[in-house]
């Protein structure tokens, strides 16, 4: 087998993939994840695009994680009448209506009526702010509330489709974090087995610890991936990251509500702030934007895939392109070959490789994980390979970004998937062993028979103390 890229890659299904042959050629191609927009799908389409996954993963005996992405505070413009889009002309007045079920349409006297599902809106835009329409495409000014009735006038005019988001840069908004569909597709993704779900609009860590009760109410174990898009997310950054298992920098709301020139810093900061907690994190949207309808990205999305890597995000993420998009599988195949180009570069210069150490606590697996960097680095070792049953020393030593690829061994389906966000982990699955010793002969044999090692390969490995999980430390340089 060839040795999979360290980036790991994130393709979002839909219309244009969610079938068993695209599946099956986008994991060929090199996808790692599949995400699952919430908002977009139905509880029936959810359950057996689940299946669907699991099967094929299991076929070409690969980890695949899936991901369910929750549409949380996200503001919708409501139906439109027969589903067909409306013009909004600059200087026409515009009527936000939250009464339930209001059918946007045009009006009789060159005016447009459009409903929300977000009853809250009209408490908190004030008059004098923008709203933003279809991810700032287009743009209304408020200068009338009435009651459910928020009157506007067009700034930014052009065609508007039903359902597209609606932003509110200036406001703060009170709706909860998870609404009642939220939670019924939150019951149904646990109950199907996902292994991430990511919140989408979270404002504080509260809003990412609300989710994790229901999850546990519920039962699941699944981890919880914060989406970093409004202003207020990027200032509380660092307590989100705290309860959260990983970020997504979510470049397209976060566009929207901060402007275009804030994505850069803030990705860098993201990326940097996740590292150091050794946690994943997840560069999204837009980058292979063009490849939605053309056969090849432009030099711009190329340099901001690779960018994203030199970054030292740890997966990069399509959505429309592979969702929607005339060329799913090609996304895929050309951002597994930026990722490969850009990681050839990066990590052949050693000297430059960020190896920041943690600034938590240092532990003895902590002590452990870098010891086996240090040794693989300096011993030219040919892989690490890593005895973990939740998958947590894993995640830590990829926070040490070792100059080798690294075999995961775990007993665990699930710390397998999980472990497909993660930074470098190539992940296999072991008999659980009784002794350390038993597990290393089993790792031993799948590497040889992979042909990921032989005979006389130097390799180093780190285990623990089988039946204490948790208690990670031997490092040990082997010769095959
Ligand atoms: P979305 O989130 O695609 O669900 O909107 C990602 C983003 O905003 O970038
Ligand atoms: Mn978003």
């Amino acid at each position: 087998m060839a040795w999979h890229n360290r980036t790991k890659i994130v393709a979002t299904l839909g219309p244009a993939s969610n079938s068993d042959k695209m599946v099956s050629q986008l994991v060929q191609a090199g996808a790692d994840v599949f995400r699952i927009n919430c908002a977009h799908a139905d509880h029936a389409t959810i359950a057996e695009t689940i299946a669907r996954v699991r099967r094929i993963a299991k076929a070409q005996h690969r980890a695949i994680g899936i991901l369910a992405d929750l549409q949380g505070p996200k503001i919708r413009v409501g139906r439109l009448r027969n589903a067909e889009p409306i013009y909004l002309k600059r200087g026409a007045e515009v009527t936000i209506d939250v009464t339930p079920g209001v059918v946007g349409e045009l009006l009789a006297d060159g005016s447009v009526r459009i409903g929300t599902g977000y009853r809250g809106l009209a408490d908190d835009v004030r008059v004098g702010e923008r709203v933003l329409l279809d991810d700032g495409n287009l743009e209304v000014r408020v200068h009338r509330v009435d009651g459910p009735r928020i009157h506007a006038r067009v700034v930014y005019g052009g065609m508007l489709h039903q359902f597209k988001g609606i932003n509110l840069p200036g406001s703060k908004v009170s709706a909860a974090c998870l609404s009642k569909k939220d939670l019924s597709d939150l019951r149904c993704v646990l109950a199907n087995g996902v292994d991430f779900v990511a919140l989408s609009f979270v404002r504080t860590a509260s809003d990412v610890t609300e989710l994790r009760g229901h999850i546990k109410r519920l039962n699941g174990d699944a981890q919880i991936i914060a989406k970093i898009e409004r202003p207020e997310a990027v200032r509380n950054a660092t307590s989100i990251l705290a309860v959260s298992d990983a970020l997504m920098v979510a470049r397209g709301d976060m566009g929207v509500e901060l402007g275009p020139e804030a994505v850069p810093p803030t990705q860098k900061r993201l990326i940097d702030l996740a590292n150091e907690a050794r946690k994943p994190v997840i560069t999204a949207t837009q980058m292979l934007e063009s490849m939605i309808l053309n056969p090849r990205p432009t030099r711009a999305e190329a340099s901001d895939v690779a960018n994203a890597i030199y970054d030292g995000t740890s997966a990069v993420m399509l959505s429309a392109e592979t969702a929607s998009g005339k060329h799913p599988i090609r996304s895929v195949r050309i951002m597994e070959k930026i990722i490969r180009t850009a990681e050839r570069d990066v990590y052949s210069r050693l000297g430059d490789r960020r190896r920041k150490p943690s600034s938590g606590a240092a532990t003895v697996t902590q002590a452990t994980v870098r010891a086996a960097a240090y040794a693989a680095y300096e011993a030219h070792v040919r892989l690490i390979a890593v005895y973990t049953e939740t998958g947590g020393t894993a995640q830590l030593l990829a926070g040490e970004r070792p100059p080798t690829h690294v075999v995961a061994f775990t007993p665990s389906m699930r710390t397998m998937q999980k472990l497909a966000l993660t930074w470098g982990i190539f992940a296999r699955k072991i008999r659980p062993g009784r002794t350390s010793h038993e597990l290393t002969l089993d790792g031993d044999r799948i590497m040889r028979a992979e042909g990921l090692v032989k005979s006389g390969d130097r390799i180093v490995q780190i285990a623990g103390q089988v039946r204490e999980t948790g208690l990670t430390n031997t490092m040990t340089i082997r010769e095959l």
